[in-house]
């Protein structure tokens, strides 16, 4: 997998590719990404390509084939059972991460798809980073109260949205035990911009208001063979991302493939919330042995006065 992490706004060119969609000024574009202002009924519609010509296609072959980008969005990839390892020691709150995610998603800089929080188990205790995304349930209580099947799991283990069938009922976010959704309250962030983009399902852009957005794994590039947004722009170390039938991950930073069974194992792997059922397919690494300065309020530390007074 590429440690490219360029947003790729433009993967539905890379679907367009796929299915063999190619323009008429011979040779010139191989791809496609924008529809311009279509018309309605004409047999051919006006296309931007990646490089800013306008160039005319056939529409219902245009359509044909975004019909089949969107079963392929809902189908997800066959054979593949996606998951990622996060290795708490190692997470030093850089947010590349987040930058990278928000970047790619058109989310505006309050609207996180993954958050790093700062955690604290106990008064006694340092505190640590965790990043937190979707945990990509593999019984995830949040598409079992949609009304309009607009949020799903894939078969790759995904757990994805279509926002052009959500109808901004929130049931979801209410389900979910993690507040890994978000809601676009008012217009997003490039509302211009995106405005005659085609929608990208396994992308969520253009995101649009009344609907919800949250962390996709990046299935637009795992459909491409590279790792997630976050997964890359992590220079930390501190993500892993790969295949549990395979029963491989690798290391978004080093590269590094190792068994994901021995990694969880010898780490002492664990799950967010494990009693509730979910079954995540994100993976914690507890915080041990981290690499940054513990910060010790010693104001805050009634415990250590207590007991250094013989009172506890
Ligand atoms: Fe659904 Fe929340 Fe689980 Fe993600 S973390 S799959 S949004 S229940």
């Amino acid at each position: 997998m590429s440690q490219n992490i360029t947003p790729d706004v433009t993967s539905r060119r890379n679907f367009l590719k796929k299915f063999g969609i190619t323009v008429g000024a011979a040779g010139a574009v191989t791809s496609l990404g924008f529809l311009s202002a279509c018309s309605t009924d004409d047999e051919m519609v006006n296309v931007l390509t990646s490089d800013g010509q306008t160039v005319q296609v056939k529409k219902s072959e245009l359509k044909v084939n975004l019909e089949k980008m969107q079963v392929q969005g809902r189908e997800g990839i066959e054979g593949k059972k996606f998951v990622m390892v996060i290795d708490l020691a190692q997470c030093k709150n850089a947010r590349k991460c987040m930058a990278a995610c928000q970047g790619a998603h058109h989310l505006k800089p309050e609207q996180h798809h993954i958050n790093v929080l700062q955690m604290e188990n106990d008064d006694r205790t340092g505190f640590y980073f965790q990043p937190k995304p979707c945990q990509h349930c593999d019984n995830p209580p949040c598409t079992k109260v949609c009304p309009v099947d607009a949020t799903f799991k894939r078969q790759d283990g995904i757990v994805l949205i279509d926002n052009e069938r959500c109808i901004g009922c929130r049931f979801c976010i209410a389900a979910c035990p993690y507040s890994a959704r978000v809601f676009n309250w008012s217009e997003p962030k490039y509302v211009e911009g995106d405005e005659n983009k085609v929608y990208d399902i396994e992308l969520n852009v253009p995101q649009k208001k009344g609907t919800i957005s949250k962390c996709l794994f990046s299935a637009d590039r795992l459909r491409i063979g590279k790792l997630p947004y976050c997964v890359s722009a992590c220079e930390n170390g501190v993500y892993w991302f790969g295949d549990a039938n395979e029963d491989a991950v690798t290391n978004g930073t080093s590269k590094e493939t190792v068994r994901l069974s021995t990694l969880l194992e010898e780490k002492g792997g664990y799950t967010l919330l494990p009693e509730l059922g979910t079954k995540p397919s994100v993976y914690y690494l507890p915080p041990k042995d981290r690499l940054f300065k513990y910060q010790y309020d010693e104001e805050k530390d009634d415990w250590m006065k207590n007991h250094e007074e013989g009172k506890v």
